[in-house]
C-alpha cells in the first residue's frame, strides 16, 4: 500500500490547477491528518461536528475545514466557528440558522447549496424547483451573513458510469440555472463540489471544482 503523502503528491500531479482536493479525513485519526499536512495538504473535509471541532482544536490553525456531512440546525452555532466552507446546506431553516449564528460572530459563512442528484431514496439536499422557490421568496439580501459560493451533490452509490455521469450533468446545470438567475453578479458562487474516490474523474470531466477525496488518499474507512 502507497503512504498517504505519496497518496497526496500523486493527486496533486494529476489534478487540473483549478480543481481543489479536499482531503475526507473522518473517522482517520490526527496523526492520518498531520502526514497529509506534512506533505503539503490544507484543506480537509469531516461530517461529523464534534469530531471536526476537536480535530480543528488540536490540528494547526492553517487548516482549513471544510464540514461536508448534513447539518443539524442545533449544531450550526457549535460548528461555524472552525469551518471555512459547509457544503450541504439543504433547507431554508438550515439556511436562517446559518445567517443567524453568523451575524453573531460576525462571520461570512461560506456556504454551498446541496441538491438531490442521486436516483437514491435516502439522501438529502434540493431540487432545482426548491431551490429557485427559496429564492423567490426570500431574497439573497435576507441572507446578509452567508456567503453562497456555489452547489454541491453526490452521485448515485453505483457501477454504472453513464448514470453517473448523467448526476453530473444534472448538477453542473443546476448550477448554471442558479447562477444565471440569483447570482450573476456574485463572484464567490462560483464552486461545483462532486466527485469523490471511485467518479472524481468523471466529476472533473463534467465540470467539478471541488473533490472529496476519502479512501484514495486515508485508506479504507472501518466505518461510514
Ligand atoms: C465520505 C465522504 C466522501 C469521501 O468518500 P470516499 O469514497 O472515501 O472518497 C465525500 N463526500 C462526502 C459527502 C462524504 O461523506
Amino acid at each position: 500500500m502507497t503512504s498517504i503523502a505519496e497518496n497526496i503528491t500523486q493527486f496533486r500531479k494529476t489534478l487540473p490547477d483549478n480543481v481543489l482536493l479536499i482531503a475526507v479525513s473522518k473517522t482517520k485519526p490526527e496523526s492520518d491528518i498531520l502526514e497529509a499536512y506534512n506533505a503539503g495538504q490544507r484543506v480537509f473535509g469531516e461530517n461529523k461536528v464534534q469530531e471536526l471541532v476537536t480535530k480543528a482544536q488540536n490540528l494547526p490553525g492553517e487548516i482549513k475545514w471544510h464540514f461536508i456531512g448534513h447539518l443539524q440546525t442545533n449544531k450550526v452555532k457549535q460548528v461555524l466557528p472552525y469551518t471555512s466552507l459547509i457544503h450541504a446546506v439543504d433547507s431554508l431553516r438550515l439556511m436562517k440558522e446559518i445567517d443567524k449564528e453568523a451575524g453573531k460572530i460576525k462571520k461570512q459563512a461560506r456556504c454551498l447549496l446541496q441538491f438531490h442528484i442521486a436516483s437514491e431514496e435516502s439522501k438529502f439536499g434540493f431540487s432545482l424547483e426548491e431551490a429557485e422557490e427559496i429564492f423567490q421568496n426570500n431574497p439573497l439580501q435576507e441572507f446578509l451573513n452567508i456567503e453562497f459560493c456555489g452547489v454541491m451533490g453526490m452521485a448515485t452509490f453505483t457501477d454504472n458510469l453513464s448514470l453517473v455521469r448523467k448526476e453530473f450533468k444534472t448538477l453542473f446545470d443546476i448550477y448554471q440555472s442558479l447562477k444565471k438567475k440569483y447570482f450573476v453578479d456574485s463572484t464567490s458562487f462560483s464552486e461545483i463540489s462532486m466527485g469523490m474516490s471511485d467518479d472524481y474523474k468523471i466529476a472533473i470531466e463534467e465540470g467539478a471544482t471541488m473533490i472529496r477525496i476519502g479512501s484514495s488518499l486515508f485508506g479504507e474507512r472501518n466505518y461510514h
